[in-house]
């Protein structure tokens, strides 16, 4: 009986974990390794019959716990995965009685076995026995080489050994699989934190995730300052908000409720003008007022301005965007961003106010300059100054951990071309 066996292998394995070892020759050693590692092999295909076994009668269920794997990692205190793998080469070693038997002698260990069950389980559905079989066999047989890894590599290709023929379509429909599940299971999320950051997740297929790519790279490489402060990350991050910028700024996004798309941020009067304090989202997040008044600094941001009382305050939207010919004549003079050392060409930047629109200024020629998305955010930081120099061309005041003298400096790049 199994029992009475198991019990007398319980007593010889017993004896060989307390026999010595540092009194083997070499040769002996890795003989005895060799055999444990088949022996161990065997032992593990005892062990899926009895796993299969116990699957088989539901006696899982019949003591009441939800599954056979879950019996078996309260009933062994193992892992939920070693238990859901115990099962799988249960059952597969149950339908591949050749597989069976090659980890009964060893021929395959227990991490093979799994490997090469997958391989066949991979196969297209209509393929006849003969060639299942076959396959088999020659995995079997490679496992003898190959360690799981490349033994998994062999298996993904082991439709080439057995069924040339079909391989190719067998590939190209399994490709076809793939990119059905792949685009089935698209899925983005922005979930805000709570902490000023908002997590992005999510999945594309292979050509979503192509199209954002060449959206997104151009805009990935480091600019052309002689320091570029960013990491390769936080270039990438940069280039998402900047795509969605442009976006934005052209015509062709689909209205929302009768508007352009554009972001609504609820800001009191005082907040606005005297850079403090915090508006809020129409998503419901929050943002700072140096924020607030740089979004508000060209189309992106519509504020609903309150009174002191709640009201909501008209602010005169439209001379605030730089749109038409005053948007035509900064781009013909900055040509791009203005910022020293940036190439991003117009599409790219905001009309800047270089004296806020929100304390009265008007948006004009003489009180707008266009700046990248990046270098706006800058400016607004308020360390580096812009203002227009004697020629009506725009200059930058560098901070003076920047440069201690502080000499205006310039954009050379588009001037150049
Ligand atoms: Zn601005
Ligand atoms: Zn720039």
């Amino acid at each position: 009986m199994l029992s009475d066996e198991l019990a007398q292998l319980k007593v010889l394995a017993t004896e060989c974990a307390d026999a010595s070892t540092w009194t083997l020759s070499d040769a002996t050693l890795v003989d005895c390794l060799d055999t444990i590692h088949q022996v161990v092999a065997a032992i593990t295909a005892a062990q899926s019959h009895i796993v299969r076994e116990i699957d088989g009668r539901g006696l899982a269920v019949a003591q009441h716990a939800s599954s056979t794997a879950v019996w078996l990692r309260e009933h062994l205190r193992i892992s939920i995965h070693a238990a859901k793998r115990m099962l799988a080469l249960a059952a597969a070693l149950d339908q591949r009685p050749a597989l069976d038997t090659a980890l009964t002698t060893g021929a395959v260990n227990a991490e093979q076995a799994a490997v090469i069950a997958a391989a066949i389980a991979e196969l297209p559905a209509d393929l006849g026995p003969d060639l299942v079989d076959e396959a088999e066999t020659v995995l079997i047989g490679q496992a003898g080489q190959f360690e799981p890894t490349i033994l998994r590599k062999a298996g993904e290709r082991i439709l080439v050994h057995v069924a040339p023929e079909i391989a190719d379509a067998a590939d190209a429909a399994a490709l076809r699989r793939m990119e059905e599940q792949a685009f089935e299971k698209r899925v983005f999320h922005l979930t805000r934190r709570g902490d000023g950051r908002v997590r992005l997740t999510g999945w594309l297929d292979e050509a979503g995730a192509a199209a954002v790519n060449a959206a997104l790279d151009p805009l990935c490489a480091p600019r052309h300052d002689l320091y570029e402060p960013r990491t390769p990350g936080q270039r990438r991050a940069d280039a998402l908000v900047e795509v969605c910028g442009l976006a934005t700024r052209t015509e062709q996004l689909p209205d929302s409720g009768g508007q352009r798309p554009h972001v609504v941020v609820t800001v009191p009067f005082d907040v606005l003008h005297q850079k403090l304090g915090i508006g809020m989202l129409d998503t419901g997040g929050r943002l700072s007022a140096t924020q607030i008044r740089q979004l508000a600094c060209d189309a992106r941001l519509i504020p609903a301005v309150l009174g002191s009382n709640g009201q909501v305050l008209d602010v005169g939207r439209g001379r605030r965007l730089f749109t038409g010919a005053v948007r035509s004549a900064l781009e013909l003079r900055d040509r791009g961003c203005a910022f020293p050392g940036c190439d991003r060409p117009p599409r790219w930047c905001d009309g800047h106010h270089i004296r806020s629109w929100v304390d009265g200024w008007p948006t004009s020629l003489d009180n707008g300059v266009l700046l990248c998305g990046y270098h706006h955010r800058i400016i607004h930081r308020g360390h580096w100054i812009v203002r227009l120099g004697e020629d009506g061309l725009p200059e930058f005041v560098p901070p003076a951990y920047v440069d201690p003298r502080r000499r205006p400096r310039r954009n050379l790049y588009h001037l150049r071309t």
